[in-house]
C-alpha cells in the first residue's frame, strides 16, 4: 500500500516592528541558526523560505517577510501584506518606546487587512526580543493585558542572540495558522 501524499501548505508571515528591535536577527536565527552583531540596515523587503515537515501528513513551506528598512518610512507597499497568513510584531524591552509602537504596527496591519469594510483575521504574535539583556525589563502583566485587549494570539520573550524561544514562537504561530485551515 502507498501512503497518501502529505498536504503541502504555504504560509507567508510578516515580521514588523521598529528599527533595531531584532527582526532581521530573528529571521536569520530561525532560518539558518546564525547571529551577527553587525548592525546592517536591510533595504527592501527580504523574504526567506523554510520547509517544515510538520507531521507525516503535513508539510509547511514558511515564507518570512522581513520589513527590511521600510519601518523608517512607515508605509509599506501592498505587496508586503498580500496573502499573509500571520504576522509577528517585535519590540525591544530595553527601549520602551518600541513597545509603545506596537499599537501603531498593529493598527497598520488591521488597516491593510481591511478591504471594503470586511476585516479578515490573521493570527498576530508579539515578541519581546533581546530578553538576554539584563536591563530588558518586561512587565509581564502589562504585556499580557495588552495582548488580550488587542486580540494577539500570544507573546513570547525571545532572544535571537541566545536562541531563546525563537523556534517555540514560530511553532506556536504555525500551529495557530493550521488551526484556521
Ligand atoms: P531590525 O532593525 O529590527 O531588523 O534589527 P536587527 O536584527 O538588525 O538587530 C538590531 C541590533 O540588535 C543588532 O545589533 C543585533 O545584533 C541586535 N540584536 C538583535 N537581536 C538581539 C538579541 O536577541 N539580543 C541582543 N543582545 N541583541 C540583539
Ligand atoms: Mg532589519
Amino acid at each position: 500500500s502507498t501512503l497518501p501524499e502529505p498536504r503541502q501548505f504555504q504560509f507567508k508571515i510578516l515580521v514588523t516592528g521598529d528599527v533595531g528591535v531584532g527582526k532581521t536577527s530573528i529571521v536569520k536565527r530561525y532560518m539558518d541558526g546564525g547571529f551577527s552583531t553587525d548592525y546592517r540596515l536591510t533595504i527592501g523587503v527580504d523574504f526567506s523560505l523554510k520547509n517544515i515537515e510538520w507531521n507525516e501528513s503535513t508539510n509547511v513551506n514558511l515564507q518570512l517577510w522581513d520589513i527590511a528598512g521600510h519601518e523608517r518610512f512607515g508605509n509599506m507597499t501592498a505587496v508586503y501584506y498580500r496573502h499573509a497568513s500571520a504576522a509577528i510584531i517585535v519590540f525591544d524591552p530595553t527601549r520602551p518606546h518600541t513597545f509603545k509602537s506596537v499599537s501603531r504596527w498593529y493598527e497598520d496591519l488591521i488597516s491593510k487587512f481591511s478591504e471594503d469594510g470586511i476585516r479578515w483575521e490573521i493570527p498576530v504574535l508579539l515578541l519581546a526580543n533581546k530578553c538576554d539583556l539584563p536591563y530588558a525589563k518586561i512587565d509581564f502583566e502589562e504585556v499580557h493585558e495588552f495582548c488580550e485587549e488587542h486580540g494577539f494570539v500570544g507573546w513570547f520573550p525571545t532572544s535571537a542572540k541566545e536562541n531563546i524561544n525563537i523556534d517555540s514562537a514560530m511553532m506556536y504561530l504555525v500551529e495557530k495558522i493550521l488551526k484556521n485551515k
